[in-house]
């Protein structure tokens, strides 16, 4: 758990409402799920068998309140219970708590709503706005909160994704690097295959860099396989542009994420800027472009995306 809100439970001063940020919602939902958890524990542990666990863990406790937009936006009708939920009594005797997931779709009508309950904090009651980006709510909100990372304070991170997925601690490090530090995004990648993924990434470039022969139609073939997570991938292809990238400016191999690619990374750093800058850029717009057309043929804008990176390469 997060170190403050350890504090906040083993000191019982718990503020009235914090904001838990992190890239990934599952790493705000476990911090929430721990410290309220705790919140309701007989032994204040969060021990998971405990009536007031179980309930929370079931989400049936009377004395929480969950809204989750779920990726979808959080509209004003959706927060309008929250007053009669906080200013009445606890069914249980103890703390209340609101959790908010995805917090950064509320609407600006659904902040000022709950702001105003900020405003005038009902008695032992805690907000938990989990969001991907604190910065997307408004200042008025961010000024009555303490804001949290997901995604500190998780020790040996290295080590459990070893254990977790089955991987080599170098394996493990070169995702953890990839996600920034950030264990839970860095998951994601372990369960997407990362080492997988990103060798297929780099012989895709590897094809596009220098145009080989049948370039187009055989790293789309290596791209597909992984249309269920696409953004994903082409995320992964760029984290080793970036690499190489790095390196040909720097030299400094510190820096490089696929560090066990370091062979591959010198070869294509060899390659001009232009070709390197106009893959990333057109492979970036692509990601930008299949996000804003959800109904859009995604393999046709690739083949599309591909013929133009080969445009630059050659
Ligand atoms: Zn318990």
């Amino acid at each position: 758990m997060n170190g403050i809100l350890r504090n906040a439970l083993d000191t019982g001063n718990i503020a009235g409402a914090y904001i838990i940020e992190g890239a990934a919602p599952e790493a705000a939902w476990r911090e929430a799920d721990e410290f309220v958890s705790a919140l309701f524990c007989a032994a204040g542990t969060g021990c998971g068998s405990c009536p007031g666990c179980k309930k929370y863990f079931a989400r049936n406790h009377a004395d929480v309140m969950v809204i989750d937009g779920e990726g979808k936006s959080i509209k004003v009708d959706a927060v309008r219970d929250i007053p009669s939920f906080v200013y009445r009594k606890s069914y249980e005797g103890g703390y209340k708590a609101v959790i908010v997931a995805g917090a950064q779709d509320m609407t600006e009508q659904a902040q000022n709503a709950l702001l105003k309950v900020l405003e005038e904090p009902p008695a032992r009651t805690v907000f938990l706005l989990l969001a991907q980006n604190a910065k997307s709510l408004l200042p008025t909100i961010l000024s009555r909160c303490i804001i949290l990372d997901a995604h500190s304070n998780v020790p040996d991170a290295e080590g459990r994704i070893a254990e977790e997925f089955s991987v080599s601690t170098a394996a493990a490090r070169v995702m953890l690097r990839a996600a920034g530090g950030d264990y839970y995004k860095a998951r994601i990648y372990a369960e997407n295959g990362y080492t997988e993924m990103r060798n297929d990434m780099i012989l895709a470039l590897g094809r596009l860099f220098y145009a080989k022969n049948m370039a187009v139609s055989v790293t789309e073939k290596l791209i597909l396989k992984y249309e269920e997570s696409l953004a994903l991938a082409i995320d992964v292809a760029l984290i080793y542009i970036k690499d190489v990238l790095g390196y040909k400016h720097t030299q400094n191999e510190g820096a490089i994420v696929n560090i066990d690619r370091i062979e591959e990374i010198k070869k294509h750093a060899m390659l001009r800027d232009r070709t390197l800058v106009g893959t990333a850029d057109l492979l970036a717009g692509f990601t930008v472009r299949s996000c804003q057309c959800p109904g859009a043929n995604k393999k046709l804008m690739l083949t599309g995306t591909l013929f133009d990176i080969l445009e630059v390469t050659i």
